[in-house]
């Protein structure tokens, strides 16, 4: 290390020597002033908050000429409104992307200290549930790089995602207080604050002119309060900003209280508005239709929108040129009521025609679809809207009612597909659906990989595909290979820097230059070492985190997601109770010595999810202390899966799981995040696989499995579990050990859900891939001993990997959605590059 770090100091240039003695100024000042310590009372923690105020300074330098760089060109921006940032530690990310990790980990060395047990410190800012809130994450990201003129906007919860721990082998969920010992690179904007309405009445009332105009009077106000996080690109000057909203009490709410003195009233009803922005909904994929959370869409939607409506009246005086300066992205149909409050505002405030309203509207507005799961689909009950946002019902009705009557007039629909498109669901309880507002009042309508894409115009949104097919496309997920390659994997960037240069780091596609090293025995060499060298560090980290050893040499087999049904975990927990089994009936059997390890949060409310958990950890219980399998098998269960987490896993495994039914997981992107680390993929052609498997060739990924047109028809035939049973007696018997209480000695029964749901139901067809699945993880054990051609398929697993960097995507959304421009920017001042030393 000490060698390393020589050979770095001595690569400074005088300029760098400089940068990093009034680094060190600006970094004592903070300690000193900003944190208030001396030499007698620091802490590790101060030094990491005093880094974290350095950057913070950097930063704002950054976006202050950001800031005025868009003001002097004026360029289309786009917004990308969503619920979900799970944005994981900010700090590492923002020294690699401002090309200060160097200097800093120099720095930071004179202290005693490693960078990285500095950057421990920091919190996961866990604002989201997973794939969905990590894609917003990682396409700021890609927005900065790029140099787009692109800004998130949602909540800054007090609460993220509940921290997960395992106590007697269950889900025990824990109150995420991430910002508890405060957030150091975040800008508070004290002075930007709009006020949000709730609930009250409407008004209808003829105008002068003979217009009928509507207001709302709303009952309740609550006011939001902005904060930044700065978004800095990587290598360039670019910082964009991420704005958070929270929920402050208005003042005119509660003098109403202190005027009729009831003083103690004020004060609570103060904490109840400001409840909106207390915690993250923990629902992945289902929604629950509760009341605080529509709040806090409207709230989100309703904040952002008077900002930029605000920024766009300075700048422009008025709002006819709107959609050729903004462009807004809705993530999923959270934010959709954005469509009706933007009508809203035109009509009732601005009093603008419904016809130009509309017009205007559907050209800003553009949704992106992330599931086929029909329950998944949000609805609101009417009568709840009617109560919280009366007048935003009344504009829904009137843009249904427009609506079905161009649809009718079309002639292309039956009177049944009709009812389908109708945002209005008819039924004993009347309910909103938000994919159809966001569909009708969306420009453009996409989804989220080829096969997902394809599956919604002839699922869920088939009949609106008949009307206009135009809308849909596809634009596959990505991820940032800032984050998941250079930041978790400084080993596998390093070797791959040496031998192609740092361009991959910006254009991913340049990896494909890796094809010519792929029989390159020293290359090769380097590789395995790098891979080894990762997987040393996660048995590490599996030992500190659960207390079991793993052999580091074993094949490292990982499922890490979020527990739902349709991703199937339980398809791969019952293959490792099948080996297990052969190991017990034949203890001499050979097999080649896998770890499986498993990782993620269920919803508090998913029984079937958070008892798939509990036997995952039950059968870790039997198998790791089995003195007959002897290390041949070990399962391990690392408790809150998080995105500083997956950095940890990713680089250290050999096998990526990806085996939800096919035509269910809308992209993944997980997937991506193994293939870039140079992991192997098993899966079932759905979401990107498939489109990894066209990248990669069917030599270099182990692809099982019922494809989607064949769930289809098993379902239309009538899926009948049993029958894979008696075909596959060992199957049988994995079955019956749960049933008989194998893995639950002590808490007879418990487990029998899962049995029932097997045997008696199986909605997401386990036992129809069983076999399937068993025997090509066979091969892929056996796969794994030639280690010659399973580094050659790793190595090629990188190299075309490029397609899956979310620098492509938003290329892909900027050009063809969002028609927003990629600008130059002015090179930065300090320039780098991403981390040498391997830390
Ligand atoms: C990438 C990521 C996800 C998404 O994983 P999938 O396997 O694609 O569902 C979820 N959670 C975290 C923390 C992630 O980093």
């Amino acid at each position: 290390m000490i060698q390393e770090n020589s050979r770095l100091l001595g690569l400074l240039s005088e300029e760098q020597k400089a940068d990093l003695i009034s680094l060190e100024k600006q970094f004592a000042h903070h300690l000193e002033y900003t944190i208030g310590k001396n030499k007698y009372t620091v802490k590790n923690e101060d030094i990491y908050k005093a880094l974290g105020h350095t950057v913070r300074d950097f930063l704002i330098d950054r976006l202050n000429l950001t800031d005025e760089r868009y003001r002097k060109t004026n360029p289309k921006k786009v917004y990308y409104f969503s619920l979900e940032f799970l944005m994981g530690k900010t700090l590492s990310n923002a020294l690699i992307n401002l090309g200060l990790y160097d200097i800093v980990s120099e720095m930071i060395k004179g202290f005693g200290l490693e960078l990285a047990e500095v950057l421990e410190f920091e919190m996961d800012a866990g604002l989201g549930n997973g794939g969905l809130g990590r894609l917003a994450a990682c396409f700021l990201d890609s927005m900065a790089t790029l140099n787009v003129p692109g800004f998130g906007y949602g909540i800054r919860y007090d609460y993220g995602i509940f921290n997960q721990i395992i106590a007697n082998g269950q889900q025990v969920e824990m109150p995420d207080h991430w910002d508890a010992d405060g957030v150091p690179y975040e800008v508070i904007r004290a002075d930007i604050t709009y006020s949000i309405g709730f609930y009250g009445y409407t008004e209808t009332k003829i105008s002068g002119r003979g217009r009928t105009e509507h207001d709302w009077i709303p009952a309740e106000t609550v006011l939001a309060a902005a904060h930044d996080c700065p978004i800095p690109g990587f290598n360039t000057s670019t910082v964009n900003y991420l704005r958070l909203w929270t929920a402050k009490s208005s003042e005119e709410f509660n003098l109403d209280y202190f005027n009729h003195g009831d003083y103690m009233r004020a004060v609570q009803d103060k904490s109840i508005s400001e409840n909106i922005s207390k915690v993250l909904y923990p629902n992945d994929t289902t929604e629950q239709g509760k009341e605080l959370r529509l709040k806090q869409q409207y709230f989100m939607v309703a904040a952002s929108l008077q900002d930029i409506l605000l920024r766009h009246k300075q700048a422009e005086g008025t709002y006819k040129n709107l959609a050729e300066k903004v462009a807004i992205q809705l993530n999923d149909t959270h934010p959709s009521i954005g469509i009706a409050e933007l009508m809203r505002v035109l009509v009732d405030q601005e009093n603008w025609s419904w016809e130009d309203a509309w017009d205007l509207t559907t050209k800003i507005f553009a949704y992106t679809n992330h599931t086929v799961l029909p329950e998944a689909l949000e609805t609101w009950k009417v009568s709840l809207f009617e109560r919280l946002l009366p007048r935003h019902l009344e504009i829904i009705y009137e843009i249904n009612f427009r609506f079905l009557e161009w649809a009718k007039a079309k002639n292309v629909l039956s009177p049944d597909e009709i009812s389908e498109v109708s945002v209005i669901q008819e039924g004993a309880e009347k309910r909103i659906r938000m994919a159809n507002l966001a569909v009708i009042g969306s420009h453009q309508v996409n989804g989220v990989a080829a096969l997902h894409s394809e599956l919604i115009t002839t699922t869920i949104f088939k009949s609106f595909y008949k009307l206009f097919p135009e809308k849909f496309n596809n634009k596959t997920n990505g991820i940032t290979p800032r984050r998941w390659l250079i930041q978790s994997n400084p080993s596998l960037s390093y070797l791959i820097q040496k031998k192609l240069g740092p361009k991959f780091a910006t254009n991913l596609s340049e990896l494909k230059n890796l094809e010519a090293f792929v029989k390159d025995k020293e290359f090769k060499a380097d590789w395995i070492k790098v891979k080894k060298t990762n997987k040393d560090r996660l048995a590490k980290l599996i030992k500190s985190e659960t207390g079991i050893s793993i052999d580091p040499n074993s094949l490292i087999d990982t499922q890490i997601k979020r527990f739902h049904e349709y991703k199937r975990q339980l398809l791969n927990v019952l293959r490792v109770i099948a080996v297990y089994r052969r190991i017990k009936e034949n203890p001499n059997i050979t097999v080649t010595p896998r770890t499986v390890i498993f990782g993620g949060k269920a919803a508090p409310g998913y029984y079937m999810a958070k008892l798939i958990i509990k036997l995952i950890n039950n059968v870790a219980q039997v198998v790791n202390h089995d003195p007959d399998v002897a290390d041949r098998l070990k399962l391990v269960f690392l408790p809150n899966y998080r995105v500083s987490l997956a950095e940890s896993i990713i680089p250290g495994s050999n096998l990526s799981e990806q085996i939800s039914t096919a035509g269910t997981e809308a992209s993944g992107t997980s997937n991506m995040k193994f293939m870039l680390n140079g992991a192997l993929t098993v899966g079932t052609l759905d979401g990107a696989n498939v489109e990894m498997l066209e990248e990669v060739g069917e030599e270099n990924i182990y692809i099982f499995g019922l494809k989607t047109p064949e769930v289809f028809a098993l379902k239309e035939k009538g899926y009948r579990p049993q029958d894979y049973l008696e075909a596959n007696s060992e199957l049988k018997r994995v079955l019956l050990m749960i049933r008989e209480n194998f893995f639950s000695p002590s808490e007879h029964g418990i487990f029998n859900p899962i049995y029932d749901s097997l045997v008696y139901q199986d909605s997401y067809l386990l036992l129809a891939d069983f076999a399937a699945y068993d025997s090509i993880q066979d091969r892929i054990a056996s796969d794994f001993l030639n280690e010659d051609s399973w580094t050659e398929k790793s190595i090629l697993n990188v190299a075309r990997v490029g397609k899956f960097s979310s620098d492509r995507t938003i290329r892909e959304y900027a050009e063809q959605i969002w028609k927003v421009p990629l600008l130059e920017a002015p090179s930065p001042k300090t320039k780098y590059g991403f981390p040498l030393v391997q830390s």
